[in-house]
């Protein structure tokens, strides 16, 4: 059940319909839009009669949602929505660069990376301390201490830190340290870091699974709006499919399908989206070409000395390249897109 407001609804006619849904022991999400709010009804187990609402003044309609999904999508807020990140916006019209090396190593080697990436612009600085690996034996981050050196990155440039939790503890200690907690592909459908997720303040940027489904990525991020955190960023991160000439395919037809039925940002990731130098800077332009709000890029000093995903991570100089050229596409789109067109 969603209810849509009308424009000029009061306060107290939202407080009193958010009691109505209360009382019936169901959740109200009340979302403001540019023209109305609109308030989501959760909790129920079958459908919600909406002559509880259709007669509370301020109530334009009560209509009910007939897919899966309530608070993502469009029905909801037919207006994108820009959600905050510490100092910064995502959705917004600004092209959202979030970058920086896979994981956090050294503190020289952090800094060196986060000087480029605020040099270039980006108001975003992304680093793993909590690292998801394949083998056990691998480098596994750098834990509390990495996100001390992520902390020290915001003091000194001002950049707003996104970094990985892979499990409750780590969302804590990201919570206390970073601006926005990431839920990685191989989390997106760990149902209890998703709702526990759902229960912080700072947004969440959502990947999708390794082999998700376009309802299963929104179903996802539905888990963590569910439970009342509205700030969720998903990002395309490549999936699996029989093609081996890259780490994963990206799946950029994901972009508009997401822009379609949600009004979340969606933004891509083309370095683990193809897990190779060469084709990080061409898939990033696709993916802004293909109306991405933003992209997550792996930069490091020195790549072939990285402890993770060296082969995908793009030398300074690349990455400098890479903003630029994003930059002239996204501009273009710009002019496309928004000029009025005379007929
Ligand atoms: C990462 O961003 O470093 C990462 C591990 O991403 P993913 O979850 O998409 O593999
Ligand atoms: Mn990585």
């Amino acid at each position: 059940m969603l209810i849509v407001m009308k424009p000029d609804a009061s306060a107290s006619e939202i407080e009193r319909v958010v009691e109505v849904i209360e009382t019936l022991g169901f959740r109200a999400h009340a979302m403001p839009g540019e023209n109305r709010t609109a308030i989501g009804v959760t909790g129920n187990r079958g459908s919600v009669d909406p002559a509880h609402f259709e007669n509370l003044p301020g109530v334009a309609d009560a209509i009910r949602v007939t897919k899966p999904y309530k608070l993502i999508s469009k029905e909801l807020r037919p207006e994108k929505s820009i959600i905050k990140v510490g100092s910064a916006t995502i959705g917004g019209p600004e092209l959202a660069i979030i970058a920086g090396p896979c994981a956090v190593e050294t503190v020289d080697q952090v800094f060196a990376a986060a000087e480029a990436v605020a040099k270039s612009g980006a108001k975003f600085f992304r680093g793993g301390a909590f690292k998801p690996r394949t083998s056990p034996y691998a480098f596994q981050g750098k834990g509390e201490d990495g996100l001390k050196i992520l902390a020290d990155v915001r003091d000194q440039f001002g950049l707003n830190i996104v970094t990985e939790a892979m499990d409750e503890r780590g969302i804590d200690l990201v919570e206390k340290y970073g601006d926005c907690i990431q839920i990685g592909a191989r989390n997106m459908q760990n149902f209890s870091l998703l709702k526990y997720a759902g229960k912080t303040r700072k947004p969440i940027l959502l990947k999708r699974g390794l082999s998700a489904t376009l309802d299963e990525f929104m179903l996802a991020a539905e888990y963590i709006m569910a439970e009342g955190n509205y700030d969720v960023i998903l990002c395309e991160r490549g999936i699996r499919t029989f093609a081996d000439h890259a780490r994963n395919t990206m799946d950029l037809s994901v972009v508009p399908a997401l822009h379609r039925y949600t009004h979340l940002p969606v933004i891509v990731d083309p370095s683990h989206g193809t897990g190779h130098n060469y084709m990080v800077t061409p898939l990033a332009r696709a993916g802004v070409a293909v109306g991405a709000d933003g992209l997550i890029i792996e930069v490091h000093p020195c790549p072939e000395e990285a402890l993770c995903d060296g082969a995908q991570a793009l030398t300074i100089s690349q990455y400098f390249d890479l903003v630029t050229q994003v930059e002239q596409i996204r501009s273009a789109l710009k002019v496309s897109q928004y000029a009025p067109v005379s007929v």
